[in-house]
């Protein structure tokens, strides 16, 4: 997220959003520190320090909506924000207990990074409107913070803060029954679980997170979760040179051993981190990606598991296979070549990641 309060001058860091004098004085009364709107000014309470707000500002909170929970870092960045109707991702660590030679964080970050702090989790959980129509929890690995990420579920449930649910985890923790169980105890209705699988075999799996034994683990992390029938799963394939050879191979595992998953999504690479220092032994032109990833998705679609292709332009992908095509990327890191501007679909197209731009802005062709 790039949105800033350019004049903030609050003490505190997590706020409720009001555009309602009542409303307002009711979040202070429930002991939530609040930002309250009126025309272009910003109002803190119960601090009673006031700043301008740009229209620019103004636009980007009203989408929040009433109700929002804030928080601004000292940057005076707004580093998350749960509205209503907002694209919603409670973001819980850099940390990961794989490596992928793909990932778009670079493997310090991996190791080393950042964990936002439980009491910030927990702040953030409370302040969140009731409601909301989805949250994203995602890191890193968001099971490296172990049985914590129970709580945190548990609150979400209990404060029916969401409509729906998806959690981005490698699976690996759900082989685990113990876990499993926990997790099946806690977890809110409507909730899906994307998990990655990179190969139909261990040695391609883990040549590729970089995680001895995690083949092993994930896939019996996802035949675990499926058993508990309380969550959907969707896996995952990022496709790089590395398994594209192996995509038919991989569909075939998936129908024979998953027939019940909710979905698998084909995923164009983010070419930053470590995927942009291995780029010689993972990038694989998309259109020769895409040649691929074609029969892979009709043997899954002729056995009824429904299929999306995410993070691919339009021009890398058959047109018979465009409805499946999402416009998947964060509208912050969408990217679009120069000649972009004269294709047609271009409004259809959800354009390349930027980082990836540099790889495919030279192959892309302009539909007339
Ligand atoms: S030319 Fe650009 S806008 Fe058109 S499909 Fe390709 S990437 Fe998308």
């Amino acid at each position: 997220m790039n949105n800033m309060l350019q004049e903030f001058n609050g003490a505190n860091y997590i706020y409720k959003l009001s555009f309602d004098r009542p409303m307002a004085e009711g979040y202070v009364s429930a002991d939530f520190n609040t930002l309250f709107i009126s025309d272009m000014t910003a109002t803190l309470l119960p601090e009673n320090k006031s700043f301008n707000v740009s229209k620019e500002e103004l636009k980007y909170l009203t989408s929040l909506g009433e109700g929002a929970c804030l928080e601004i870092n000292s940057n005076k960045k707004i580093a998350s924000a749960f509205g209503i109707l907002n694209d919603n991702t409670l973001y819980i660590t850099d940390k990961c207990n794989s490596n992928c030679i793909m990932c778009p964080m670079a493997e310090p970050a991996r190791r080393d990074g950042h964990t936002v702090p439980f009491e910030i989790q927990d702040e953030l959980i409370r302040y969140m409107p009731c409601g909301m129509e989805h949250i994203t929890i995602t890191g890193g690995e968001p099971f490296i913070i172990k049985e914590k990420l129970f709580d945190i579920l548990q609150q979400l449930k209990t404060g029916n803060k969401a409509h729906s649910y998806l959690l981005l985890s490698n699976g690996r923790v759900f082989a685990s029954h113990e876990y499993c169980h926990k997790f099946a105890e806690v977890v809110p209705e409507d909730f899906l679980v994307g998990i990655p699988l990179h190969g139909p075999i261990p040695d391609i799996h883990d040549a590729i997170s970089q995680a001895p034994g995690s083949f092993i683990q994930t896939t019996a992390g996802i035949k675990n979760l499926l058993a508990t029938k309380m969550v959907s799963i969707e896996i995952r394939i990022v496709v790089s040179k590395l398994n594209s050879k192996y995509l038919v191979q991989l569909a075939e595992y998936i129908v024979q051993n998953y027939p019940n998953v909710d979905s698998v999504k084909f995923m164009g690479m983010e070419m930053l981190g470590n995927a942009n220092v291995n780029s010689d032994k993972v990038w694989i032109p998309y259109e020769e990606a895409f040649k691929y990833i074609s029969p892979a998705i009709d043997i899954l679609v002729n056995n009824a598991i429904d299929v999306a292709i995410y993070n691919f332009p339009l021009c890398f992908v058959e047109r018979p296979y465009w409805n499946l095509c999402a416009n998947s990327i964060t509208a912050h890191k969408i990217k679009y070549a120069e000649a972009c501007a004269n294709c047609k679909e271009k409004n259809a197209c959800g354009g390349m990641f930027t980082g990836t731009d540099r790889f495919l802005a030279n192959s892309v062709k302009p539909i007339l």
